[in-house]
């Protein structure tokens, strides 16, 4: 047997695929002034064989895609006769003695570079298509294999060593039983993506297993427990798919809420809406009986993609999701890349501590290009729906007011082009920063909402790496530190008459929901697996005896005792409502 973290709950039995993990590996010798022809020559194939794959791929998806998409092959496959990037190329071979590879990544970094310099959005998708296409030709030259998933029939475990937010939106949720990662984190955005999608994933698997797995082995994995099986015996198979089968009838069970109106017995109603990332979890989010979405990150919109997407296909994405939830409310958030979420196509500087770097609002306003059109699309957007937009990892009142001002200057724009849009469409701001929290007060009198990213505050209040595994035993959602924030943060909004929500995955937990009522929070957004499980609790946790427990939280030393707390809570609540011990069977709604 193997350990792991359990990040996304679920049993998974099949066989598995092991994602290979290339990197380029550049030769470091120079050619031998004898060997020129011979470098040329594997060039040349390399363009020959990339030609042949592109003209493949443009026939293939000819039918699906339409002409813009399919004109980006034509760029490709000029690119590839371009004389200028072809001289180049050749004559770092033949003067500098460069290996056909080590010439072609220099040629791609010193176009790109000069491309992306350029203040011209065209020059830049060229940028894009040139390192596109040259990893192409890379690939190619270094005889790395192509990375090709089991088929579509295919359901399969996938093992890897880490799986990065766009690698994971690359998959067809359908055909993923399970998934296993060596390295990760649960609080990671692989592993909020995998909760969102159903999908059990384990990580921080033991690393011995790395040697042993093939792909074609059938792998056991419990994304709850986080316990993971290589070939497991008949007995094991069996003993788990009775687990699974009693963890799909509480499923079910609990499915039977999803139209059950979100209220307290002493009537305080909270609304419990989604955290999406996508159109294919707005399905589930509305399964679940969402009221509406609460945060949709639309970074992984720009994931799944080589470049950046126009308004028009924006607006698109954003006006179907607003059409879906048939008047329930939209929380756009504006793009939040960086840290561990990161474009193939928009190259960040390599940076000490990412998550403290160039990203999230801090991108949006320094390139003031990609936020426009972003907020462009969201106010077409607004037009269909209850629309809000809202920035994340402010710090700051002047960055507010900045993109607020963007905001107002979209506005006049599309008003001079007669496009619609709610002109009163509510903005707000992810508090998820400590200085953030210091300053709520001064926030909201700027925005409509709040909405508190414990994932981040509680990184941040604690300096804690939420993408490190070594120290996430210090990763503590109930540290008082934390629990100050929180209390300091819809204290201010209250006062200020603002609405605050919740929207890390601090929201989506059960045993947190008695400090939401106790501080009488407007809503919790959250993974819409948790929806139903966070409902059962609330129709039966009274707001009244939420604030006693409340103040017990408040008063602990420490992140244990005010769990103890909630945990004592949680029983009294559950005896109280029947004398016997609370099991599984218990009708209630
Ligand atoms: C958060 O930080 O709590 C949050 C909801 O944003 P993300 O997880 O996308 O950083
Ligand atoms: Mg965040």
């Amino acid at each position: 047997m193997t350990q792991g973290i359990g990040a996304s709950a679920g049993i998974a039995i099949g066989k598995c695929f092991v994602l290979p993990n290339w990197e380029w590996d550049l030769p470091e010798q120079k050619i031998d002034v004898a060997d020129l022809a011979r470098e040329f020559e594997r060039l040349y194939e390399g363009i020959r064989t990339s030609k042949v794959e592109i003209e493949q791929m443009k026939d293939e998806l000819s039918e699906v895609v339409g002409p813009d998409e399919r004109s980006i092959f034509d760029a490709h496959l000029a690119i590839l006769d371009d004389p200028v990037f072809m001289n180049e190329i050749q004559g770092m071979i033949e003067r500098q003695y460069k290996a056909a590879e080590v010439a072609v990544k220099e040629a791609i970094d010193h176009f790109v570079t000069m491309f992306d310099l350029l203040d011209d959005e065209y020059m830049k998708e060229r940028a894009l298509d040139i390192r596109d296409v040259g990893n192409r030709l890379l690939k190619h030259l270094l005889g790395a294999p192509e990375i090709t998933l089991p088929s579509d029939t295919q359901p399969y475990v996938l093992v890897a060593k880490e799986l990065s937010p766009s690698q994971l939106a690359h998959l067809n949720p359908r055909n993923v039983l399970g998934i296993a990662t060596f390295g990760g984190s649960t609080t990671s955005h692989s592993a909020i993506m995998a909760r969102a999608l159903g999908i059990p994933l384990v990580v921080s698997v033991d690393d011995e297993l790395e040697e042993r797995v093939q792909t074609g082995d059938v792998l056991l994995l419990d994304g709850g427990s986080g316990f993971v099986e290589l070939s497991p015996s008949a007995e094991l198979i069996a003993a788990y798919a009775r687990i699974k089968q009693e963890q799909e009838e509480e499923q079910a069970r609990l499915r039977g809420l999803a139209h059950v109106d979100p209220s307290t017995p002493d009537g305080k109603r909270l609304r419990l809406s989604a955290n999406i990332s996508s159109l294919k979890e707005l399905e589930i989010a509305l399964s679940s009986g969402a009221h509406g979405v609460g945060l949709f990150r639309t970074e992984f919109l720009y994931m799944d993609r080589t470049r950046f997407p126009k308004e028009e296909e924006q607006f698109e994405v954003y006006r179907s999701v607003a059409e879906k939830l048939d008047g329930g409310p939209l929380v756009i958030r504006t793009l939040d890349i960086g840290g561990d979420k990161h474009l193939d196509y928009f190259e960040l500087p390599e940076e000490e501590n990412p998550f403290l770097g160039y990203r999230a609002i801090r991108i949006s306003l320094d390139r003031k290009d990609l936020f426009r059109t972003q907020l462009r699309a969201i106010l077409r957007a607004s037009h269909y729906g209850d629309v809000k937009v809202m920035y994340p990892l402010i710090s700051s009142v002047e960055e507010v007011r900045e993109a607020n001002r963007l905001l107002r200057e979209a506005m006049a724009e599309l008003e001079a082009e007669g496009k619609p849009f709610n002109r009163s469409m509510e903005t707000g701001v992810m508090i998820e920063l400590p200085a953030a929290v210091m300053i709520a007060e001064l926030l909201a009198r700027e925005v409509d909402f709040f909405s508190i990213g414990t994932n981040d505050l509680v990184q941040f209040t604690l300096a804690v790496d939420r993408m490190n595994d070594k120290i996430s035993h210090l990763y503590e959602p109930y540290h008082p530190a934390v629990l100050r924030m929180l209390r300091t943060t819809v204290e201010a909004g209250r006062r200020q008459g603002i609405t605050v929500g919740v929207c890390g995955e601090m929201a989506g937990d059960p045993a947190a929901l008695p400090i939401w009522l106790g501080l009488n929070v407007d809503g919790l957004s959250m993974s819409s697996h948790s929806i139903l499980q966070v409902k059962e609790r609330l129709l039966r946790t009274s707001q009244e005896d939420s604030r006693s427990a409340l103040e017990h939280v408040m008063a602990s030393s420490t992140a244990a005792e005010a769990k103890l707390h909630l945990q004592r809570f949680k029983q009294e609540v559950d005896e109280r409502e029947s004398p016997e011990p609370a099991e599984s069977g218990r009708g209630n709604g």
